[in-house]
């Protein structure tokens, strides 16, 4: 079976266990950049994965693509609202996790009755096991978050017990890479700080240390830890990790999700950190040598200007007084979250200014202009 991937910007990271599933299960996969690639490209099947500021796009292409071979669509938007997905022109959706349904899946597509959504097995989710492959990216190392930010859609899709990737399976992965010549290794976690903690926050310091050293023995010279794809909690960095860090990682910046300056925001999103914490991980990141990525998002719902002002103090003054830049996003509702459904507030138009002027210095960056837009747009749908 030939098997086409629509890759886009936005999913070669979810790309890699899916290619590895099909590549284990027999099927010859190709990586396709345009839908009329896919076409060209004789495959009987096309995979689609994607968020929900790309499914308008991904909808039309299924429709262009429609009928002139299967379609299956998973990925964060299809796992939190399937209908929509089929309605659209897809054959399938698989929700949730890719690896515990590949295998009924592929066999469903073999014999011509692949149709529907694909979901979780009811014993749950099984701890999931990847075989490298000839497809690498980014090493995987934690699925699930144990705080069900109300933004985010990581705890409703991947649950919120973290599931941690034995040390065995990452070392296979590593030793694939290092035979492949690579010789720097990247990690993809919601917090790369929480692999194997025993409490999802706390960092397991031996384990990670254990990680570190077996990476350097097998010849890896470059080390990028909680820098991306992957970022960390403000409440997981101590002392003791951001030296360990200091001494192995080659990244010289560290993203750290802050989201807001605002104690009360931060309360109702169920962040569970606070402001405070967030000033206590720069600081300490910086000591260890690390500039810091803050992570700030604007225009949440019910966001209040007090809320907003108060972010805006804090952003200032980390800017002033430690070595910060500001990766900003706008507020976009995510189906499966609390907040699907839910308008955001509107971003002022002094903040806009502020954001834009920042911008220009060289102190902010992200897309929270193009993720207005968006919103504007999608909310328009609600
Ligand atoms: S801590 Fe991070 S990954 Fe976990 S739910 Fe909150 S935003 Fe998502």
């Amino acid at each position: 079976m030939r098997v086409a991937f629509r890759l886009t910007k936005y999913n070669r990271y979810s790309f890699i266990p899916i290619a590895w599933c099909a590549s284990r299960l027999g099927a010859s996969v190709v990586l396709c950049h345009s839908p009329e690639e896919v076409l060209s490209s004789g495959a009987d099947v096309a995979f689609y994965s994607f968020m929900t500021p790309q499914a308008k796009e991904a909808y039309r292409e299924a429709h262009f693509l429609s009928g002139k071979l299967l379609l299956v669509a998973g990925g964060p938007h299809p796992s939190a609202l399937p209908r929509e997905v089929l309605d659209a022109g897809f054959d399938a959706v698989c929700v949730g996790e890719f690896e515990p349904v590949a295998r009924r899946l592929f066999s469903d597509m073999e014999s011509g009755s692949v149709s529907g959504i694909y979901g979780l097995s009811a014993e749950g989710f099984p701890r999931y096991s990847m075989e490298p492959s000839s497809y690498t990216g980014p090493v995987e190392l934690v699925r699930g978050c144990p705080f069900g930010c109300k933004f985010c859609q990581v705890s409703y899709l991947f649950g919120r017990r973290p599931r941690y990737r034995g040390l065995g399976e990452v070392l296979r992965e590593a030793v694939v890479l290092r035979e492949r010549g690579r010789r720097f290794i990247r990690f993809i976690a919601p917090n790369a700080l929480s692999y194997m903690s025993p409490d999802g926050v706390r960092p397991n310091v031996p384990v990670l240390r254990g990680l570190f050293e077996s990476l350097v023995e097998l010849g890896f010279s470059q080390i990028f830890f909680g820098s991306f794809p992957s970022e960390v909690r403000p409440d997981s960095v101590t002392e003791e990790a951001a030296s360990l860090m200091a001494e192995f990682c080659a990244n010289r910046r560290v993203v750290v999700g802050a989201q807001s300056g605002s104690n009360e925001r931060l309360l109702e999103l169920g962040r569970g950190h606070t402001v405070e914490d967030v000033e206590l991980a720069v600081a300490t990141l910086n000591r260890h040598g690390f500039e810091v990525s803050l992570d700030f998002i604007f225009g949440f719902p019910g966001e209040t200007q007090k809320e907003l002002f108060e972010t805006v103090s804090f952003m200032e003054r980390m800017l002033s007084v430690y070595r910060v830049r500001v990766h900003a996003h706008a507020f976009i509702p995510l189906p499966g979250t609390p907040y699907w459904g839910v308008p955001p507030s509107p971003i002022p138009r002094w903040l806009n200014r502020l954001l834009h002027a920042l911008e220009r210095d060289g102190l902010l960056d992200g897309n929270w202009s193009q993720q207005e837009h968006f919103r504007r747009e999608l909310c328009r749908g609600l």
